[in-house]
């Protein structure tokens, strides 16, 4: 019916061919500055897209510029990497979703150094013979934690599944069941511990175990006892938690083997910056825990990682595990873990050149300094009535200090002539892409996760998305 439209028809018979387009001037342009391949893609999907306009039932015209608009919209975004920066302008310093945790200079030119050409990886420099990736960050984490020995893994998932499975397979395993939390992204410890083949024991009810549950649940199919932190959420109230001292000395009462999954695991003790909810690895360490497994880009601030210290004997048949082979790390993960302990070394490099421990940790003042300048630059663009600096709170995120609210400032916009989502929607759709918070009528810019560098690209892009072209 449509189709036998006679405009609709006459319509069609105007479309051109992929061949005509990539022969017309713009045509020429595209292909000297595009590969041909992506090229013709893009116009054949535009011609197919603009013959299904054309049939739809609310079509409302056609013409040669939106098509020749279409085919430079298409190439543009094919030509674009998917995977890019975007800027962090929600407060959320861990975001996962954004990449959790930006890499300091430091640590990418390291990993520049080690992989744009060979490297000693697995090569013993001093013996001229074959080596071993993991001596590389062994010694520093050894140095910082207090651990006898350590070894990564490719995420922390991926530590837990290793330790379980070397530790536990086919035994058991006491866990709290106050502790068997799900993570997001898939991480729930049961799941966990079913595909490492280790059996889950849950002793205690939600809000309360205690030490007689983990005792009463020992037999002699017992290999671990499990403690997991329970990162992004909180019980209170009536509840009652087993210390990790108390687990430690009932662990070597019954000759057992003690593991704590801290989930963000922290190398420095942020007491000493007014958060006490927190208790370092050092500490899980000294307290005699036989192993801890933890992120490493979570609080720690360097790549994706899953880092598990503790007894030597332990990590030894860890490493000897055949799923360690394929829970392996790459070079770089290697070359940015060395840079970012090397930086831990000396705690005040670690806080002013680790990013999330520098975003985290940073004066409420300095944040609102950033602030100040955004809106300064914003007052060269928007009226005045339409945006203003806010106090507010973020969050760590990546399921680390839940309880923790960090005092913050936001340039808090509401837009006149177009919705909150609508200036959301177009900031999300620059480049880069600006992440933001809408809270009620308004779009929050909180200045703690954005840098001095992005202050003039925000407010650019915020005018471009006031007044667009
Ligand atoms: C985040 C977290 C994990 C998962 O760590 P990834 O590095 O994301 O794999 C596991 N356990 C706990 C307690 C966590 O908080």
């Amino acid at each position: 019916m449509i189709s036998g439209n006679p405009e609709r028809q006459r319509l069609l018979a105007t479309l051109p061919s992929v061949d005509e387009l990539l022969k017309s001037s713009e045509g020429a342009a595209w292909l000297a500055h595009c590969q041909r391949r992506l090229v013709v893609q893009a116009v054949r999907e535009a011609i197919a897209g603009a013959r299904e306009e054309i049939l739809s039932l609310n079509f409302s015209g056609f013409t040669r510029a939106s098509l020749i608009q279409d085919i430079d919209r298409q190439i543009l975004k094919k030509a674009s990497f998917s995977l890019r920066h975007v800027i962090n302008a929600t407060g959320i310093v861990l975001h996962t979703n954004l990449g959790r945790s930006v890499l300091s200079e430091r640590m990418l030119q390291n990993v520049a150094a080690v992989s744009s050409g060979y490297s000693n990886l697995e090569y013993d420099l001093e013996a001229g013979e074959r080596g071993k990736r993991y001596v590389h960050t062994k010694n520093l984490i050894r140095d910082i934690t207090g651990a006898e020995d350590a070894f990564i893994v490719n995420n922390n998932a991926a530590a837990v599944l290793l330790c379980l499975n070397t530790l536990a397979r086919n035994r058991q395993v006491i866990v709290s069941r106050g502790e068997l939390v799900e993570i997001g992204g898939s991480f729930r410890v049961p799941d966990v511990m079913t595909a490492s083949s280790a059996q889950l024991c849950e002793v205690g009810t939600t809000n309360k175990t205690h030490l007689h549950d983990y005792c009463n649940a020992v037999t002699d199919q017992t290999a671990l006892l499990l403690k997991v932190h329970q990162s992004n959420y909180r019980i209170t109230g009536f509840t009652k938690d087993v210390p990790v001292a108390a687990l430690v000395d009932t662990g070597k009462r019954l000759g057992l083997p003690v593991m704590y999954d801290l989930g963000s695991g922290c190398l420095i003790d942020l007491r000493a910056y007014g958060i006490h909810s927190e208790p370092s690895v050092k500490e899980i360490v000294s307290a005699g825990v036989d192993l801890v497994t933890f992120s490493g880009d979570k609080l720690l601030g360097g790549p994706q990682g899953g880092i598990i210290v503790g007894k030597k004997k332990y990590i030894e048949q860890i490493q000897k595990n055949p799923l360690a082979r394929a829970l392996r790390v790459d070079k770089m993960t290697i070359a940015a873990f060395e840079s970012v302990f090397m930086s831990y070394l000396d705690e005040k490099s670690a806080v002013s050149e680790i990013p999330v421990l520098r975003m985290l940790l940073q004066s409420p003042d300095k944040i609102r300094g950033r602030a100040v300048k955004l809106a300064n630059r914003l007052r060269k663009y928007i009226k005045q009535e339409q945006f203003e600096i806010v106090k507010d709170n973020s969050k760590a995120g990546g399921g680390s200090l839940p309880e923790i609210e960090f005092p913050t400032y936001a340039v808090s916009i509401k837009p006149v002539h177009i919705s909150v989502n609508e200036l959301e929607r177009r900031l999300r759709a620059g480049t880069p892409p600006i992440i933001a918070r809408i809270k009620g009528s308004v779009l929050l810019l909180d200045a703690r996760t954005i840098t001095d560098r992005e202050v003039e690209v925000i407010a650019s892009a915020i005018a471009a998305s006031f007044y667009p072209v």
